[in-house]
């Protein structure tokens, strides 16, 4: 929801909705025909351990290569039908694997036998790609710095419904995922923070001993973890460091609750829970197998699109937009939202005119005026330099407000991730020199 004020020079804002009305149900869709995985790495073929007409089990781990860290979770028992490279946002480049789904489940068995050792190492191993996880490195903490664990009852973006969903509906699981999450960290602390219309329902997650409660304001965007650890413990995050750096993890609490399930029954979940924005903004909570095409999600809940409407994965403020339905859920689908041709706003070439909104709306203080003509123009390193471009904390507010309509956000994520590409290109060549 976005309120303006009566006077023209205060800025606008932007408020999570209240969880009050939420869906209590979830609409579930059937075990597709094909699933489709992405492994966060390329495939050279001779060498792949899996190859087409594999046969695999749900909830079997499957790796690219012997000893690579990179894995998928099958979410169906099938046969793998196709393994080929994909193109993701920004040029990212991946593997995708699709599995035919065959008619009789089978359950891997493998983590059952690791789950009797409740760990770090188990959760690594195993977990990361469990519904709700958004990061492969949501379980290294290599050198345990970890001294406080945060679990976010509450959605980043706008609009979405899905942590709420399983805070209200799953607190059993969240409450054990979340005293799991403490001691594999071995954290001081685990807090879990959610708006104040969930007070009842996350008291049951909080009366796992040593778990502590916190609410976050409903003002866009109070549930970004950098805004948490500023509002809520009074640490401001360094530009260019992460949470992890300052000791905090944060994880969602579908996350939360994946790992409590999975450690409670020893079997890995498959299935996540994401919000459907429809055209006319209603929504639908749908319970799907993790690698599930959109388009069957969009049959299912009788949404159709037509030419020129937008697919947006994620939230109307971060989340980007996808081409095709067969795009399939991943674990960090937390929304899909589909906007009609004449919702979809437009943006232009034209050149900033320097109105001061976007600065006056940042939350993290960034002259974005300035920054925009550097990452516009490609010129990343002093962006960074000059301009604070890592203080950004990518709420996408910036591009919300710009009047020239200029893509300020999407400026700023090309820099950030150019910026991370350049590093780890440098970090690989002075690894092999050193090496030589
Ligand atoms: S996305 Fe824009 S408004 Fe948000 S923190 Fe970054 S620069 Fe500021
Ligand atoms: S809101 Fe847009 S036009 Fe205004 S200063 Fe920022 S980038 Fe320039």
């Amino acid at each position: 929801m976005i309120k303006r004020s009566f006077f023209g020079l205060a800025k606008p804002r932007f408020e999570y909705e209240s969880a009050v009305g939420m869906p209590v149900k979830p609409e579930k869709i059937s075990v597709p025909k094909k699933v489709t995985l992405f492994f966060k790495e390329t495939c050279t073929c001779p060498s792949a351990l899996i190859k087409c007409g594999d046969k695999v089990r749900t909830g079997q781990k499957l790796s690219l290569y012997e000893g690579s860290e990179n894995y998928v979770i099958s979410s169906v028992t099938g046969t793998v039908s196709a393994l080929y490279p994909y193109t993701g946002d920004f040029g990212k480049s991946y593997t995708a694997i699709s599995i035919d789904t065959a008619d009789q489940e089978e359950t891997d068995n493998t983590f059952g036998e690791a789950a009797k050792s409740v760990s770090l190492d188990t959760a690594k191993n195993f977990l990361a790609c469990v519904p709700g996880i958004s990061c492969a490195c949501a379980f290294s903490d290599p050198a345990g710095t970890v001294k406080t664990v945060v679990v976010c009852g509450i959605d980043k973006d706008l609009l979405i419904s899905t942590n709420p969903y399983i805070v209200s509906n799953c607190p059993e699981d969240v409450r054990s995922g979340v005293g799991i999450l403490k001691k594999i960290f071995a954290a001081d602390q685990a807090v879990v923070v959610s708006g104040k219309d969930l007070m009842k329902d996350i008291s049951v997650i909080g009366s796992a001993s040593g778990v502590e409660m916190r609410l976050v304001g409903s003002e866009y965007p109070a549930a970004f973890p950098q805004e948490i650890m500023r509002n809520l413990f009074e640490v401001s995050l360094p530009a260019g460091k992460s949470c992890k750096d300052m000791g905090f993890c944060f994880l969602s609490a579908e996350a939360a609750a994946s790992v409590g399930r999975a450690f409670g029954s020893g079997q890995i979940p498959v299935t996540k829970i994401l919000t459907l924005i429809k055209k006319d903004l209603t929504k639908v909570i749908v319970e799907a197998r993790i690698g599930t095409p959109i388009g069957d999600i969009f049959k299912a809940c009788e949404v159709i699109t037509e030419d020129r409407d937008r697919i947006i994965i994620g939230g109307p403020l971060t989340g980007y937009a996808v081409y095709s339905e067969d795009y399939p859920v991943q674990p960090d689908t937390d929304a899909i939202m589909v906007q009609g041709s004449e919702a979809v706003s437009s943006v232009s070439d034209y050149p900033c005119i320097n109105c001061g909104e976007c600065v006056r709306i940042c939350p993290a203080k960034v002259p974005v005026n300035m920054l925009v003509r550097l990452c516009e123009n490609a010129q990343y390193e002093a962006a960074a330099a000059e301009y604070d471009l890592h203080s950004c904390i990518e709420c996408g507010l910036c591009s919300v407000v710009c009047v020239a309509r200029m893509p300020v956000f999407q400026y700023i994520r090309l820099a950030k991730y150019e910026l991370a590409r350049i590093a780890e290109k440098e970090a690989e060549k002075e690894k092999e020199e050193a090496d030589v």
